[in-house]
């Protein structure tokens, strides 16, 4: 399996490389306008089409190639929204940008882009070089102020012996495992932070959209910035110990989740602040490509049922106080987001005995606990 990772850095343009940037930009836009003409959204009958029109442009044909990929990128999201009904503006690449996975190499610790005339060098930083030693190069993308290398490792996926389960919460994330370790990162310093930018941003009296988009703009990439280091310590801590453990990372499936707290569903304005703000996705993306870089298994499973039933018998759970759940049916008393993370890492479990855990080291495992779970649980 060939997993991808990719470094970014932050460089000062020369005015040849603008200049390739601008012509890349309008031979994207040549693809698009072409592609909208004759109803194409296929690589090949793109690049049979387009290929011809692109022959004026003083550019290599390595970009000539890429510019038509990005074009079809661009015209499937476009019809992927038409098809959604969604509201769609006739696609039109604006920013300037260079993408290519042909030609590039690195030299004596710079990145050299092919061009018709000399090549373009770009020096890389000591942390890219760090970064990029011993793996090779796979593809390059600029805009005009940073510099995205993608590289590349063949990895082959470890035959798990357990599982971790992993409930993503508004507060916390609870991973458990087969041996009902439980390992909670709490995410409180996140949700604080959150409301103090809102409050910060409150303060705002002036109406003019101008100046309420640049502090919004402002306040709204450090929160991002903050917010994305807290989820990298804890993803980091994750996949390191499914590492150690051998395990396949269960997680939830999650889909939708903005449509469930839209206005006009009867909440109230903090409520929905607060679960609209919630950034779900963002976790799970960090664990699933360090996972991959490390060939651990990833599992999607189906979140329903995950947080209101009991992962001992399977009845349904009732939340008695603050965050706790007990089963009237075994008697089980437990905190709400653990019993959400084992029933997942059940639901997990029954999906990989097919493949690599063998069930016998799975059932004696949870069997040594005093805690007996059924491999699938199902709702009553
Ligand atoms: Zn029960």
């Amino acid at each position: 399996m060939r997993v991808v990772k990719s470094v970014i850095q932050i460089y000062q343009p020369v005015s040849e490389l603008l200049s390739l940037m601008e012509i890349f930009k309008e031979m994207v836009n040549d693809c698009i306008k072409t592609g909208l003409e004759n109803n194409i959204t296929s690589l090949k009958s793109l690049s049979n089409k387009s290929y011809h029109i692109l022959e004026k442009y003083d550019a290599l044909s390595y970009y000539k190639l890429t510019a038509i990929s990005s074009a079809v990128g661009i015209l499937r999201n476009y019809r992927k929204a038409q098809r959604k009904n969604k509201e769609t503006k006739r696609p039109y690449l604006r920013k300037l940008k260079l993408v290519s996975c042909y030609g590039l190499k690195i030299e004596s610790g710079n990145l050299v882009i092919p061009t018709t005339k000399e090549p373009i060098i770009i020096p890389l930083n000591g942390h890219t070089k760090r970064t990029l030693s011993g793996y090779t190069i796979r593809s390059f993308s600029l805009t005009p102020r940073t510099a995205s290398i993608c590289y590349a490792k063949n990895i082959n996926q470890i035959k798990p012996t357990g599982v971790i389960g992993i409930d993503r919460n508004l507060n916390n994330v609870t991973c458990v495992d087969n041996k009902l370790n439980k390992n909670i990162y709490k995410f409180d310093k996140i949700t604080i932070m959150k409301r103090e930018y809102k409050e910060t941003k409150s303060h705002l009296k002036r109406n003019d959209y101008r100046i309420r988009t640049l502090i919004y703009t402002k306040y709204g990439r450090r929160q991002k910035r903050r917010t994305v280091q807290i989820f990298h310590n804890a993803s980091k801590k994750i996949v390191e110990n499914a590492k150690e453990t051998n395990s396949a990372i269960v997680m939830e499936r999650l889909t939708g989740i903005r449509k469930l707290y839209k206005k006009g569903n009867r909440q109230g304005k903090n409520y929905r602040f607060t679960l609209n703000s919630w950034s779900f996705a963002e976790l799970q993306r960090q664990i699933k490509y360090k996972a991959d870089w490390e060939g651990i298994p990833v599992l999607y499973v189906n979140p329903r049922g995950t947080s209101s039933n009991c992962s001992k018998c399977g009845s349904r759970v009732i939340e008695w106080a603050d965050r706790m759940v007990s089963c009237n049916n075994c008697g089980m008393a437990l905190d709400r987001d653990v019993n959400a993370a084992m029933n997942i890492m059940l639901k997990g479990a029954s999906w990989l005995d097919a493949d690599g855990i063998s069930k016998e080291a799975m059932n004696r495992n949870i069997m040594t606990q005093a805690m007996i779970c059924r491999v699938n649980p199902q709702r009553r």
